[in-house]
């Protein structure tokens, strides 16, 4: 039975190049979790884009002395490079540029508009006397009024992850010249957020299964009260305000950067060729959403974006928002600004994608924050990554490659009874399925790194290199079960290692991809043609650790 499942990731800003805490905290765990739905059969539609709006873009042009659409081309095409690198399967990774995008959130605003659940209201808006302009809320620093912590902006306290407005910060400063600003009246349209709260607690109330932090943390958010809040802003980049009289304003970022996950779904429906097809992502019970965004995120998506949602059109609510935590570099927090922080192009351009997928996946941040630090990562891949699970495949593989003609072994009773390790290989597996339909990603992980150490248990015990000299059929009998268990390991580690359980899929003589052959169990044909194996995964030099540990912090191209 074949289930329908929308993807939906954070749509990052083309302000910059993507970093690790990124990676671990939505497109892996989406990745992930979208591999294991089409592997078992589902029909899944992921998508994001690149946040091409909003002041950190206007802020990075103004630094570089450049034009904004000159930013985002830039790191819109390095996004798409970093996925195909990475293995990041979208379906659609697009803009909040393109003019598809702009009218679906005209649309949303007008209707919402039309309907009441926007209004116009004459605010006061900090205004730079030393720039002689009106300061967007990025554009205003000061101390944050909930958490006392300095740095906070007009928009957000990164320290608490409360939302601001800049008139509630304490001490506020221009960020370009400093200065205090004033503020001055200018009519702006507003969403009228407090409209939905009695809804959204009866919707909230309902999430028993999404995780304990994001539930918290919104309903801690309703009970505080929502506040309605403006969405439109005295700028020039963005989306133009579809109403007359407004041409000086532009739609605030926040508002029309989440309508991209129906926008997307809507240029992939038209680039299919069927442009009603979103609607089966969008609309009925036999489709579920999924929200991967990091928990910076959380209110946006838990209150804000269904708030919209109810008020626009009869389309799904988030289904589940898997928020993660965050990931910190070398025991400190991640810092862009400061360049504490690992780059995805950087890694890269020096590494393989499969052992980073491994170390994010089995430390990623589900509960609480996890570290990142160099060393551990060469550990893990040595260790791990190159001891268990590498050299399990190659040394099978190579024996039995040299000593049966390279070819499958046959088992002396193809009809026995299954050994233990091959029981322990389907409960193995049918808890990783459930860990992965429930976005436990590390637990999923951990548990197949489990089937591995077994394999490696059972082929020392068996020692076929030994037995072979005296009974050739007995060490045809354990190198079969474990090709077996090695086959089911390529399966299982398939969402999260996609390109080495790609060779594996081939070494073991299947053609085409791993995904095809669905989720599920394939013992091997005895007598199948087996290609030349070769190494999966290669040792690292544990020197590397400590120069890449120095790097972090220093200036950044
Ligand atoms: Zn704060
Ligand atoms: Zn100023």
């Amino acid at each position: 039975m074949s289930e329908r499942i929308f993807v939906a990731v954070a749509w990052p800003y083309a302000n910059g190049s993507l970093h690790l805490g990124q990676i671990a905290g939505a497109y892996l765990p989406a990745d992930i979790f979208a591999r294991y739905h089409r592997t078992k059969g589902n029909e899944v539609l992921m998508v994001s884009g690149s946040d091409q709006h909003g002041t950190p873009i206007t802020i990075k042009a103004e630094q570089e002395g450049k034009k904004p659409g000159e930013i985002v081309a830039r790191y819109h095409q390095q996004f798409l490079e970093s996925w195909q690198k990475l293995g990041i399967s979208f379906d659609l990774f697009t803009t909040t540029g393109t003019a598809n995008h702009a009218k679906v959130a005209q649309d949303i605003f007008l209707t919402l508009l039309d309907r009441g659940y926007i209004y116009k209201a004459i605010v006061s808006q900090p205004f730079c006397p030393q720039c002689q302009r009106f300061l967007p809320d990025r554009y205003v620093e000061g101390t944050c009024p909930y958490c006392n912590s300095s740095g906070a902006r007009g928009d957000q306290c990164d320290q608490c992850g409360k939302p601001l407005g800049s008139a509630e910060l304490i001490d506020p400063h221009c960020r370009l010249c400093g200065t205090t600003p004033v503020f001055k009246d200018s009519e702006h349209f507003f969403l009228k957020l407090s409209a939905f709260s009695d809804r959204l607690l009866a919707w909230v109330k309902q999430k028993t299964h999404w995780r304990p932090n994001v539930l918290n943390f919104t309903t801690r958010y309703l009970e505080d009260g929502l506040k309605d809040r403006a969405i439109t802003r005295d700028i020039e980049w963005g989306i133009p305000v579809p109403v007359d009289g407004y041409e000086g304003k532009r739609i605030y970022v926040w508002f029309e950067a989440v309508i991209g996950y129906l926008s997307a779904a809507k240029e992939w429906a038209k680039s299919s060729g069927d442009e009603e097809k979103w609607r089966s992502f969008w609309q009925g019970d036999e489709v579920k959403s999924y929200y991967f965004i990091g928990k910076d995120n959380i209110p946006f998506h838990t209150l804000i974006w269904p708030a919209m949602l109810m008020g626009y059109d009869d389309l799904n609510l988030p289904y589940d928002v898997p928020a993660n935590e965050f990931l910190t570099i070398e025991g400190k927090k991640l810092s862009t600004s400061h360049n504490w922080a690992v780059w995805l192009p950087d890694y890269l351009s020096r590494y393989d994608p499969d052992p980073l997928r491994y170390a994010l996946s089995i430390n990623m941040p589900e509960t609480g924050d996890t570290d990142f630090s160099w060393r551990e990562f060469v550990r893990r891949n040595n260790n791990e990554l190159v001891a268990t699970y590498g050299n399990l495949v190659h040394r099978v593989l190579t024996f039995v490659y040299r000593n049966f003609d390279g070819c499958v072994p046959t088992p002396s009773n193809t009809s026995a009874p299954p050994t233990q390790i091959e029981i322990n290989s389907a409960a193995k597996f049918n808890d990783m399925g459930k860990f992965l339909s429930d976005c436990h990603f590390k637990q999923a992980i951990i548990l197949a790194m489990s089937l591995a150490h077994e394999a490696n248990r059972y082929l020392d015990e068996k020692s076929p290199w030994k037995v072979i000299k005296e009974d050739r059929q007995a060490a045809a009998d354990s190198l079969y079960t474990t090709l077996c268990v090695i086959s089911h390991l390529k399966t299982m580690l398939y969402p999260f290692l996609p390109f080495s359980s790609q060779k594996v899929h081939g070494f073991l003589g299947f053609e085409g991809k791993v995904e095809d052959y669905g989720w599920q169990l394939h013992s091997l044909p005895p007598g199948q043609r087996l290609l030349p194996p070769q190494p999966l995964f290669s040792k690292l030099d544990e020197r590397l650790a400590e120069e890449e540990t120095n790097r972090l912090g220093q200036a950044y191209g």
